[in-house]
């Protein structure tokens, strides 16, 4: 079923979902499914699995590095279609631009297709470690408008080269990301939301957050939206902080701020353990503020562990 329909028969319930990320190869699937089982409680309707990009990794062979370009978390399709299996609930993949030509997108747009996968989140994913700004691969999208395009064109059974006639039509429901605090390299808020209103335009049909960690960053967002002309759920991603690198690392890879009360009662933790529990509490009162105001989903970043994720919906859900 698509998210916007799970929202519309929610009747202004906020529903409880959450992303996770695929296991890197070689690692067994069980530990996903270890850390998916306790948050099945709160009945998620649905659950997003991120695709990460290719890389370059080193391998030492007789004293030499050898440098090999590959992607270390495979398999984004094949754990939606295992999830949906295994506990009957609609799962999300990530389809990226980065790291995809427009014909291996088209072709796992067709494995979405036929696994009944329904909703696809529509990203242009993050430039390579040894790149500076992002670049479009050989064949591939520049941004996640030309994506939204593509998705909208199989839902209009409109194939690359036209070189057949389309008897069954796609019909994903599209998300896209929006950036409360702008995203990195747009010159201004106002700037980036015209671009999502492009996206908008091109076929999206709900809109997944960047964290924050301050909820007026998200209301004031909501409200620039709709002047703008969107008027697509605005789904608020929510991140436990959980260690307290977080201080440092999510400003700088996120660009995103830190309330001060936050950072201090961060900074005051002696033990991860406490960190991970101050965490967990802001959490819940960002959470308690936007049920308050009736957000469609509170959707949560796992980052591969539940436990924390847990404790939160507990007290929500
Ligand atoms: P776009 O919408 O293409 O925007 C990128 C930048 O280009 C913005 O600054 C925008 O203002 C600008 N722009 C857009 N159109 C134009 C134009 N025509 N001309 C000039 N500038 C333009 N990354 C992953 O690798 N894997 C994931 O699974 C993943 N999941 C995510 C989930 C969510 C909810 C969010 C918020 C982000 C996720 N990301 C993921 C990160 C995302 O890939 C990065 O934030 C990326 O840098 C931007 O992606 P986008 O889809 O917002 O890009």
């Amino acid at each position: 079923m698509k998210i916007t329909d799970h929202i519309k028969k929610s009747n202004g319930k906020t529903l409880f979902s959450f992303e996770i990320i695929p296991p890197k190869k070689g690692k067994n699937i069980q530990e996903l499914y270890n850390n998916i089982d306790p948050l099945m409680e709160f009945n998620p309707p649905f659950i997003d699995v991120t695709t990460s990009r290719e890389e370059y990794v080193y391998i030492e062979k007789e004293g030499l590095l050898d440098r090999k370009l590959t992607r270390m978390r495979p398999g984004t399709v094949g754990i939606c279609a295992a999830i949906k299996h295994k506990y009957n609930v609609d799962t999300v993949p990530h389809v990226l631009c980065g790291g995809f030509t427009k014909e291996e997108t088209e072709y796992l747009l067709v494995d979405c297709h036929y696994l009944g996968i329904d909703n696809v989140m529509a990203l242009r994913g993050d430039a390579m470690s040894h790149q500076k700004y992002f670049e479009a691969s050989n064949g591939g999208h520049k941004y996640a408008k030309d994506l939204v395009t593509q998705i909208q064109n199989l839902n209009c059974g409109k194939y690359l080269h036209d070189v057949m006639e389309a008897t069954n039509k796609a019909d994903f429901c599209i998300g896209v990301a929006g950036y409360p605090e702008k995203h990195l390299e747009a010159p201004s808020l106002q700037t980036d939301l015209k671009r999502l209103k492009e996206k908008v335009a091109a076929g999206a049909d709900y809109v997944v957050t960047q964290m924050f960690f301050d909820n007026q960053k998200y209301f004031e967002f909501v409200e620039a939206a709709k002047k703008m002309g969107i008027h697509i759920p605005i789904i608020p991603g929510i991140k436990p902080i959980a260690v307290q690198r977080h201080l440092q690392l999510l400003p700088q890879v996120f660009r995103i701020d830190l309330p001060e009360t936050l950072i201090h009662s961060v900074e005051s933790c002696k033990t991860s353990k406490e960190v991970r529990q101050v965490g967990i509490e802001w959490a819940i009162q960002q959470s308690r503020e936007l049920l308050a105001a009736g957000v469609p989903v509170l959707h949560y970043y796992s980052m591969g562990k539940s436990d924390n994720i847990q404790a939160i919906a507990k007290e929500l859900f």
